[in-house]
């Protein structure tokens, strides 16, 4: 079976490690693989939010399927489940935690109330103040898109997969409804039985080629919540060993022992209009945020990225054929989702039965 997908975040890469070994797999990138939201993300992997049993239930095999990949490269440092350390000071974010925690352990995902004394033995850098609700979620963990976008193509490659970089997929090819692949932006056409959509948040543009839509929020409208807005510094070995979300500021470690850094205020704030001396003015202020909390940190900025989100109208995945020959993978969470995601949709292009996990999430789905 011949497969074209176009896009190399982790979405397409994930597919390209799971189908290589089975089919002839070639990936298109219009620039370079993790370049895009893949490798600026936040990255934290996670089935955090109980408020939609079947979906956490999803994420949770989801986090399954990374301790997976994770063990078959041998726990590399671009991976590493070392936990989410939480705290909320004022009202309504201490009740909104305390309520997460009790019924995510209704639902039996780790998740754990603690102290700052008790969140010292494991992250003994974070400092709660006095009186804070404080929560651990030893089960979660994170990932450095960029580097698992590299190590996923490798595998790929090896079992080969062609990945063709710099090449735009200009349009999809149809011929009598069916889309038959995909013509470069250097006029060549690449010839496919299956052509998989795993262009993020790019993805309508390249759908509406075969007449096809997808229900994602408009990234370009002014204040649009897809845009966001992550900052890297330099190296402080040590400081942290997982994902913190603390008021104000989110962070994480990077395999180099720099941090990644983001707060959903400054991120809510940008857009695809935003000045570049806007992002590095919001920069600054999360640089400041993270000295708040480490008193004499040295690290300075290192990149400063707007990073666009594939952001489903209704938040879940956006899974499925479009057309004879065209299938569609794009998805909010998608570090969470990738690997598992990639699992479910081997096993349907492949098996070509259609998998029931993927059911609620078709793109044809009505969505508000
Ligand atoms: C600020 C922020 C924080 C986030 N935090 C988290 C988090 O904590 N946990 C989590 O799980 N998820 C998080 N996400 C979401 C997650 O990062 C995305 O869902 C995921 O990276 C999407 O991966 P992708 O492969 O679909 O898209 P991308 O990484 O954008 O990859 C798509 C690729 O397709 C290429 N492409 C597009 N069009 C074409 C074309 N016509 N021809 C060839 N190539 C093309 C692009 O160049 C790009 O490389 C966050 C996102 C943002 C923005």
């Amino acid at each position: 079976m011949r497969i074209v997908i176009v896009g190399g975040g982790i979405i397409g890469a994930a597919l390209a490690d799971r189908l290589a070994p089975a089919a002839e797999v070639t990936l298109v990138e219009q620039d370079r693989p993790g370049a895009a939201t893949s490798g600026a993300s936040y990255a934290w992997l996670n089935a955090n939010d109980p408020a939609d049993a079947r979906y956490h239930s999803f994420r949770v095999a989801a986090l399954d399927a990374w301790r997976r990949v994770a063990a078959g490269f041998g726990d590399p440092g671009w991976c590493r489940f070392a936990g989410n350390s939480a705290w909320a000071v004022a009202e309504p974010e201490r009740d909104e935690l305390a309520g997460r925690v009790a019924r995510l352990r209704d639902l039996g995902y780790p998740a754990e109330p603690t102290t700052a004394a008790g969140l010292r033995e494991v992250e003994p850098s974070l400092r709660p103040p006095a009186g804070a609700v404080v929560a651990r979620f030893p089960g979660e963990g994170h990932v450095h898109g960029s580097a698992a976008v590299e190590a996923l193509l490798g595998r790929a490659r090896d079992a080969g997969a062609r990945v063709l970089t710099g090449t735009a997929a200009s349009r999809l090819n149809v011929r009598a409804d069916r889309v038959t692949g995909v013509r470069t932006a250097t006029g060549d056409d690449l010839v496919a039985d299956v052509t998989i959509c795993a262009a993020g948040w790019r993805s309508p543009l390249l759908l509406s080629t075969a007449g096809a839509g997808l229900p994602l929020v408009d990234a370009e409208a002014p204040g649009s919540s897809a845009p966001g807005l992550t900052a890297t510094t330099t190296p402080v070995p040590g400081l942290v060993n997982g994902v913190v979300h603390s008021p104000g500021l989110d962070l994480r470690p990077t395999p180099e022992g720099g941090l990644v850094l983001e707060a959903a205020d400054l991120d809510a704030a940008t857009d695809l209009a935003t000045s570049r001396a806007e992002l590095d003015a919001r920069a600054a202020e999360l640089l400041d945020r993270a000295r708040a909390m480490f008193p004499g940190l040295t690290a300075r900025l290192d990149r400063v990225r707007r990073c666009v989100r594939p952001l489903p109208l209704d938040g879940r995945p956006l899974v499925g054929p479009q057309r004879p020959g065209l299938y569609t993978v794009v998805t909010h969470s998608g570090i969470t989702l990738g690997p598992y995601l990639a699992d479910l949709v081997a096993g349907e292009i492949l098996g070509e039965a259609a998998e029931p996990a993927l059911a609620p999430y078709r793109p044809d789905r009505p969505t508000p």
